[in-house]
């Protein structure tokens, strides 16, 4: 319940992509993450009831871009293509690339991957920053419907390297110490890019939306979140 007039309020559905831990992903059934965290804290500040669906990535896009859902949050970026086709908070979270890959290959740079198979998420800004290096639809580059396939693909041997956003790299390798999977990040070849809520064009909550996550940022509400999710 919100603590405001969410009695006058409609009741918001909100999607997601749980596989992007540790900003949104499943544990024990529920979508748990830092995005989670920051969406209840949001919402309870605007005063909205909502209803949170798992629905995966290309879904997720889709029923925003139908105006079927009121919002996404899923560690999703704010780029010029997007903003042409929906509307999205201020920034919320400042993110990078990584190279992530088995232990013995030879990389030291984000160009060291053309000569490798790369496994991307299909549709992420992961994939474009790959394409980049490689070409479009470069044969040696394979697209996965989740970041969870990706890197399910890279300890299988399908791929040799898997790019994806730093701090969900991050999480990776420190949770799966027997993988056997290092990674580098390359500040000269991956931009620096940022999370924003996400809402169809033209959205007419999304004031109420983008000024509840400032208070949230000014009131220390949203530094209690990131302290409980990445320490410091
Ligand atoms: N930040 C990346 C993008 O927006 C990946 C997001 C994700 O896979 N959930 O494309």
């Amino acid at each position: 319940e919100g603590t405001n007039d969410s009695d006058d309020k409609p009741t918001l559905s909100v999607v997601t992509e749980a596989g992007f831990m540790p900003f949104t992903y499943l544990d024990k059934g529920e979508v748990v993450g830092f995005d989670i965290d920051l969406l209840a804290a949001i919402m309870q500040e605007a005063g909205y009831d909502y209803e949170l669906d798992n629905v995966g990535w290309d879904a997720m896009l889709l029923s925003v871009e139908d105006g079927e859902a009121d919002l996404a949050i899923a560690g999703i970026t704010v780029d010029e293509d997007r903003k042409q086709e929906y509307d999205f908070t201020a920034p919320y979270f400042e993110s990078t690339h990584k190279v992530v890959f088995r232990e013995g290959e030879d990389i030291t740079s984000g160009e060291d991957i053309k000569e490798l198979n790369v496994g991307v998420q299909s549709g992420t800004t992961g994939a474009a920053a790959v394409e980049k290096i490689l070409g479009k639809n470069h044969e040696n580059i394979s697209k996965y419907d989740s970041n969870t396939l990706a890197l399910m693909s890279l300890q299988s041997g399908d791929v040799d390297t898997v790019v994806t956003d730093n701090v969900v790299a991050e999480e990776y390798v420190a949770n799966n110490p027997d993988a056997n999977v290092e990674m580098i990040a390359d500040p000269d070849t991956f931009e620096s890019e940022f999370y924003g809520i996400m809402f169809p064009k033209g959205s007419e909550i999304q004031e109420d939306i983008n000024e509840a996550l400032q208070t949230v940022i000014d009131n220390g509400t949203y530094a209690e979140i990131y302290q409980e999710w990445f320490g410091v």
